[in-house]
Order: C-alpha cells, then structure tokens, then sequence
C-alpha cells in the first residue's frame, strides 16, 4: 500500500451561526431536540444520510442552505436560544458542586470496551455500550469529575442486512474519523497523543481521540496509524470481532493503553471504574507504575484495590474471559519482572481453578474494593456465583453489592413526550429527574392529551419502519407488487408489540413463535388484532441467532403474518429509538435469570409505552402490578424446555386475556384504562431507572469512598498499604489459631418480647491481638439456607482472663416469631471496603 496524507476541507460557516461548529462537536445536541433541529431544519434529507452525524452534516450541506438559514430570524432566534442553553449547561453550577464542594479535585475515570454515545458513533453492539454512553451523559449533567475511556473501532460493530432469503448478512464500513464527532486528544503542552503498548516482539502506536459528550470526554485508543503494521492497524478494526488474539490484544490496549494514554494527557484519577471484566488490565499497569516507584506488589495490590471499582454484567461464568496460561506467557509475560513477581505469581493473581486460566472477573474481584452486580436479582445471582471464594461467609454478607441500571431520561424520551413533562411536570423537569414527587403530576396530563401524544409517535414510528422495509425490499429486487404492498404494512389503530435488541439466545425472541397456530389467531383476530415489530442484530459467530433472525423473518412474509409481524434490519440507536418510541408494549422475553439488567423496557417507559416481560432483571424492581405485566412468575427452572413451554403460554395467556382486551376497550374512543396504565408506568418508572439516580449512587456509595480510601492508602509513599498488607498477611498466617474457649448464655426459660438475653463468650486468639478482630453475635431470621437478613451485634471486650484469652460480653433483644443467633469472630475491618475483604471467619462450634 502507498501512503498518503489526510486532510479535511473544512466549510465556512457563516458568522451569524458560526458557533454550530462548536456544537457539532459536542453531543449535547443529542439530547436537546431544539439544538437537532437547527442541523434537520437546514436540510432534513442530508440529515437523515448522514446518522444525525452534525460534523458530517456541516462538511455536505450546500453553502446557500447555510446563507439562508443565516438570514432566516425564526432560525436565528432558535439559534441563539440553543447557543444559551448550551452555554448555561457547561457554565453553570451542578450537583457535584453543591454536593461535594470539598472535593472538586477527584476524578473518575471509567474504562469500557463500548460506548453507545449516539448513532453517529457506532462503537457499541448492545446494552453493555449504552449504558456506558448514558453513565458519560449523567456524569456530564452532574457535573461529576469525570472521563470514559474506550477504544474507536474503526468498522465499529457491523451494519446489519437482510438478505432475499431472510438471512442475516454483516457487513462493515470504514469510519472517516475526520467526518465524525471526534477530535484528536492534544497533551497539555500541545500536540497529538500517542502512546505504544508492548505486544509479542514489538510496541504498537496507539491514537487518541476525544469525543465531547456534555461536560464529559470520552478518550478513543485507535490502533490504525501508518507507524504499525497492517496486522496491527487492524486490531481496533472491529468491536468483539476476531479470535482470542484479538480479544486480548485489544484488551491490552483498553487496560494497558488506557492507563498511558491517560498519564500523557496529565489525567490522574482518584478512583478508577472497569466496566465489566474486559477493562480489567488496567490494574496490571497500576500495579505496574507502583511497583516500578519502589513498592513491593503486595502493597502495589493494596493500593490499587483501595480506589478501584468493578461493575459485573453478566450472570454466567461461561461469558467471563479467560485465557490460557501460555496466552498469558505471550502476551503479559514481560510483565513478570517489572512487577516483581515470577509466573506462578503473576497468574494467581487471576487464576480461576475451575476453568484452568486467567480470568479477567477474577483479576477485577481480586483487585475492587467496591464490586458490583447491575440488578438486585443480578447482585444475588452474582453473589451465589461467587460464594466459593468466601466459604462459610453468609449470602447476603457477601461483598457483591448491586446498582441498578437506568437510562439517560433525556436521550430517550420523544420531543413530543418531554413537551407535556415540561407542561405538567414543570419546566425544570430535568433538573431533578430522580425525585419521585414530581413524577405524580403526570396524572394531571388529560387522558385524550397524553394518547393522542403516543398516537402521534406511532404514526412516524410506522412510517419509519415502512421505510425500513421497503430499502431492503427495494435493495433485494423483490416483485413490485410486494415493494407497493410494504407502504400499507403496520396500522396506527392496531395493539401494536415491540421486540428489539440483540439477538442473543437467552433473548428468546421465538418465544411466541412457538406456538404458531395461536400466534396467527391473535394477529388475525377480526375485532381486536394485534401486531409485531422485531429488530435486533445477532453477533456474526452466533449462528443460532441468525438462525432466529431467519426464522422471524421467513415468518414475516408467510400469508397469515405479512404485514402483520415484521423485522426492521440494522438495528442501532435510532432504531432503537423510533420503535421503544412509537409502539404500545414492549416486550422482553429473556430466560431468567439471565438479564443482568436490561434498559430498553426503562426506555420504553419514559416514553409511555406499557412493559410487558419476564420477572428478571431490572423488572422485579419496577413492577408493582400497576404499571405494566408480568409474564409467568419468579420461579426458578431446571428445564429450560419446559421453561420455554410455560413462559410461552403465560404470554399468549397475557396477551389474550388481559392485555388484549384491555387495550381495545374504549370510551369516546380513547382506551382510559390503558392510558391510566400508561400514567402508573410514568408515574413509577422514569424517575427510580435514570442515570442520574444511578451514577449518585455510584457516586455516593462508591467513588467518594474509593478517593478517600485512595488518598488515604497511597499518602506519606503508601505508608498505609504497607501496613494493611502486612496486617492481613500476618491474620492469614494466624488466623487457624483463633478459636472460642467457653460461651455462656443467660437467657430467660421463656422468652418474651423486649427481654434481653446475655452473652458471654471467651475466646483465644494466639498472637492474634484484640484490636485487630471483632467478636459479633450475629442473629436473624431462621431459613432454609441458615439465617437470613442477619443483624450484627459487636461484644464488648471487658478483659483478659489469661495468656491470649480474653472475655467479651453483650446484650442481645430479639424480635417475635422463630429467630436464630450465633457468634463469631472476624477481622476487624478498620480500614477494608468491607467486613469480608479478608474472607476470614471463626464461628462457635456446635452453638
Ligand atoms: C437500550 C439498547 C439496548 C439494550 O437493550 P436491552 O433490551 O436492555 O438488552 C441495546 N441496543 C440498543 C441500540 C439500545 O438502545
């Protein structure tokens, strides 16, 4: 290949709107609806051709369209509107600022293989990304200290397409980074960054580049630059594509690179977020950088683990990454040395014994202080996936912590819907989108004002979708007579059923395929028909998937279903957005309890639109038999056939039965008991799923602590570190040792309520000192699996009664009904995340 310069013509723009330049950098624009339609109002044809690209937008639209709108006073008066706004927002004071005004010197930085920022980016291929791209946009509104850090992949996923036999085809095109969002990352003192990142027998060069998301800034690593080979050039070439080389080699440039690019740029975060385990070889260069400043890693892991936090998404060991151990020797093996450690060593730091190799969730658990599952149900499901690494530690003591997900609100909701927020909620609806007072005021939106808003959004959702069908029909010469027929497919007045997202397996999209002789009596029914809307794109190595893709759509174009269930193809961010905008019900089917979480349903919600699904994931928390349906129940299956079989004729019984019925019950036309339906969904989901409710509590419960306990651990050269590290070493070594000597009880014959029961308890701890353990009753409700919801009640040290033995006592009062207690003893946690950080625990024998 011969070589060549780049280079960008850039337009002029004329002065009067000059500053669209600097928005068109910044994605801001994508949640505010005002700022889009001063680039769709120029020229809605090009904006459509470009993704809603706004830098693309300014390269290609003719210069007499920007001379018009310049002299254009409406359009100018949108204009300087949206320009203040945009000022206001990156000017003015935030939450963080009034929250945490000690603390404007942190810095978050969050680490994740994709971000779905907006359909111009295309460096994302499910929820994983999403919620990535929504937690930047939260942190922006926040105004919380803080920087993603991904990798740009220069075909992105891949772009779906439907073939005439109905089969998935992937296809990728080539990104001209000149024409998107982003820019280059310059270093403090000027200049592009880039950094190298050692690979078998050589140094790759890395770029970064910087996207503007609010206030927030997302760092890209890309690989392809003339200084590599063509093999390397190609290593961020495609998002999960490749083997398992590539998976590592671009975890190495998430992790390893990461870190170096953010050192070049002067960025020195205080407390450092992997999203998922793909981001998890930053710790190796922390560890790194510490070991090579003079400590020994031990203490390096201390104080690394001091600030980190871990965010697990997925519920089944198989989806973890693991590499083999000469992997590990290929790729990571110079690292031995300069962390000072030998092979044994470094891989037991995530050595998982089950499946014989490195495991990148158990390096990231190893080295958290604060690990979290993204779902109440997921945090239990997690934390009985991991119960072998804390033996004998209760259930629910284990230190696996759960965030729910949510959505960035504003990046979801439909112009039309955020009109009658700020009509009936308030003008400042966003300001505080996590409280839920507010959010009652929707009930004061007129039943016929709030369906002819949601018909209004199903309307264009149909038009966009005919469109969809009717490219591809058109692209795949279909017969004209059936290209014509696509422009009467889908009706505004039919229950219309929604179903996108990844086509993974556990997804079960053909659940109500299974049946389908019920299936076309329910769409066909004469009064009270129904249709469906699928869309969704399966990982081009997933060949059950795309068997589904076709399945679905063989299904489409059979008699009794044409027109009637239909697949839109590429399903992206906008897609997404018109479907979860525009249709009645969202479903979602996944085989529980493999939805770590989901958000698309929390999407849909905002917007309206009635959730029905499966019990998993975020939906437990949500429903309250009000605002939406439930299929089946939160029962447990060992057969997933039969699972299939009894969740499916839930659901058909759902649809037939209630929701049905429900939806074509009109009074004056308008279905009140639906659009009730639609106010509790309102009323009780957008403000509990939104970012802005989950990175506070990220922030609260985990980032302020993870910077104190950073700042703490690594002051006066980890003076700190050292000592916790020696402190747990020496427990460890000791820890055999420690045993209870005698226990007494003095407790009534019959126990009433508010009696108090007294504890006694001698216990022998060797070299083990009394300071550095705690000695708890521990008493809770008495269940199949021991106690549950257990409380901790510490005794009082009151004196050595001889060598190493010492005597402690307390009161306990236990509530009515069937309790159980029990003592032990455990470190004492004084400066650990959390009681179990050293998973050592003496319980009384025979109690
Ligand atoms: C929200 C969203 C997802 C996640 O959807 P789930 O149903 O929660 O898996 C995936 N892809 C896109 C494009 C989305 O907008």
């Amino acid at each position: 290949m011969y070589s060549y310069r780049t280079v960008s013509v850039i337009p002029e723009l004329p002065e009067a709107i000059d500053r669209l330049k600097e928005l068109a950098r910044n994605l801001w624009f994508s949640w505010h609806p005002e700022a889009e339609l001063l680039f769709s109002r120029m020229d809605a044809v090009l904006w459509e051709e470009v993704n809603h690209n706004p830098v693309k937008f300014l390269l290609y639209v003719d210069a007499d369209k920007l001379q018009k709108a310049a002299g254009d006073p409406e359009y100018l008066e949108i204009y300087s509107r949206v320009m203040s706004d945009f000022d206001a927002y990156m000017q003015g004071e935030t939450w963080y600022q009034r929250t945490c005004p000690e603390q404007t010197n942190q810095l978050v930085a969050y680490f994740s293989a994709e971000f779905g920022v907006h359909e111009s980016n295309p460096v994302y291929s499910g929820g994983l990304g999403l919620l990535a791209g929504d937690h930047c946009k939260s942190a922006s509104d926040l105004g919380l200290p803080f920087v993603g850090v991904g990798i740009l992949y220069k075909q992105g996923y891949f772009c779906q397409r439907i073939n005439r036999e109905g089969r998935q085809e992937a296809h990728y095109f080539f990104m001209d980074f000149n024409e998107m969002t982003i820019s280059p990352a310059t270093r403090p003192g000027g200049g592009d960054v880039i950094i190298t990142v050692r690979m078998p027998g050589r140094d790759v060069f890395v770029k970064v580049w910087q996207l503007q998301v609010g206030r927030t800034v997302i760092y890209f690593l890309d690989t392809d630059l003339t200084q590599n080979s063509r093999e390397d050039r190609l290593l961020t070439a495609k998002l999960y594509g490749g083997d398992q080389d590539t998976r590592i080699c671009q975890e190495i440039i998430l992790g390893i690179g990461g870190v170096k690019a953010l050192r070049q740029l002067g960025i020195f975060p205080t407390a450092w977020h992997m999203n998922e385990g793909h981001a998890a070889l930053i710790i190796l260069e922390r560890l790194r950088e510490y070991v090579q400043s003079g400590l020994s890693l031990p203490t390096a892991r201390e104080v690394v683990r001091s600030n980190t936090i871990f965010t697990t998404h997925t519920p089944v060991p198989a989806g973890h990454d693991v590499f083999s151990a000469e992997m590990i020797d290929r790729y990571l093996g110079h690292l031995y040395e300069e962390i000072k450690t030998d092979r044994d060593g470094f891989l037991a730091l995530g050595w998982d014994q089950g499946r014989q190799g490195f495991n990148m969730t158990k390096l990231a658990l190893n080295h958290a202080a604060f690990t979290n599952g993204v779902s109440k149900l997921h945090g239990e499901v997690t934390k009985k996936m991991f119960s072998h690494l804390y033996p004998s530690i209760p259930l629910e003591e284990i230190p696996i912590h759960s965030v729910t997900n949510g959505i960035h609100t504003e990046t979801w909701v439909a112009p039309e819907m955020r009109a009658l927020f700020e009509k009936y909620i308030g003008k400042d609806w966003t300001h505080n989108i996590s409280d839920p007072c507010r959010w009652k005021r929707v009930y004061d939106i007129p039943d016929q004002e709030l369906w002819e808003t949601h018909q209004i959004l199903k309307g264009r959702m149909i038009k966009f979708v005919q469109n969809n069908i009717y490219r591809r029909m058109d692209r795949n010469f279909q017969p004209l007579e059936l290209i014509r027929e696509c422009a009467g497919y889908l009706s505004k007045n039919v229950l219309t059923i929604g179903f996108a997202r990844r086509f993974a397996t556990y997804k079960r999209a053909y659940l109500l395929l299974k049946d389908k002789e019920r299936l076309a009596r329910l769409v066909n029914n004469p009064e009270r028909p129904v249709q469906i809307i699928y869309a969704g794109k399966a990982h081009p190595a997933d060949r059950p998937g795309q068997d589904l893709i076709k399945m679905i759509n063989d299904v489409s174009s059979e008699e009794p279903f044409r027109g009637k269930i239909v697949f839109v193809e590429d399903y992206d961010i906008n897609v997404s957005r018109h479907l979860l905008q525009g249709v009645d019900v969202w479903l979602n089917t996944p085989r529980r309890p493999l939805e770590a979480s989901g958000t698309s349903g929390q999407k849909a919600a905002v917007n309206g639109v009635i959730n029905c699904s499966i019990l998993d994931g975020w939906w437990p928390e949500a429903y309250n038999g009000e605002n939406g349906f439930a299929i089946g129940s939160d029962r447990d299956y060992e057969n997933e056939e039969v699972q299939d079989r009894e969740d499916a004729s839930s659901l058909f019984d759902l649809l037939e039965q209630v929701i049905v019925p429900y939806y074509y019950r009109r009074v004056e036309g308008i279905p009140r008991e639906w659009v009730r339906r639609m106010k509790d969904c309102l009323a009780t989901i957008p403000w509990k799923f939104s970012t802005e409710r989950m990175v506070k509590e990220y922030t609260q419960r985990f980032y302020l602590k993870a910077a104190l306990r950073g700042e703490a651990f690594s002051a006066d050269r980890c003076r700190l570190a050292g000592q916790i590290q020696e402190f747990k070493k020496f427990l460890t070594e000791n820890w055999h040792q420690i045993s209870f000597r005698s226990i007494r009880v003095h407790q009534p014959p019959v126990l009433k309520e508010n009696t108090e029961i007294f504890i006694q308890a001698e216990v022998f701890l060797g070299p083990v000192q009394p300071r550095d353990i705690v000695v708890e009753v521990v008493y809770g409700k008495v269940s199949d699996h021991g106690l549950d919801k257990v409380t901790l009640m510490p005794m009082r040290f009151n004196q050595a009664v001889a060598d190493n033995v010492y005597q402690y006592e307390t009161n306990i009062v236990l509530i009515r009904g069937t309790s159980g207690y029990t003592l032990r003893i455990r470190p004492n946690d004084e400066y650990f995340a959390h009681h179990f950080e050293l998973p050592l625990v003496k319980w009384a024998d025979n109690f």
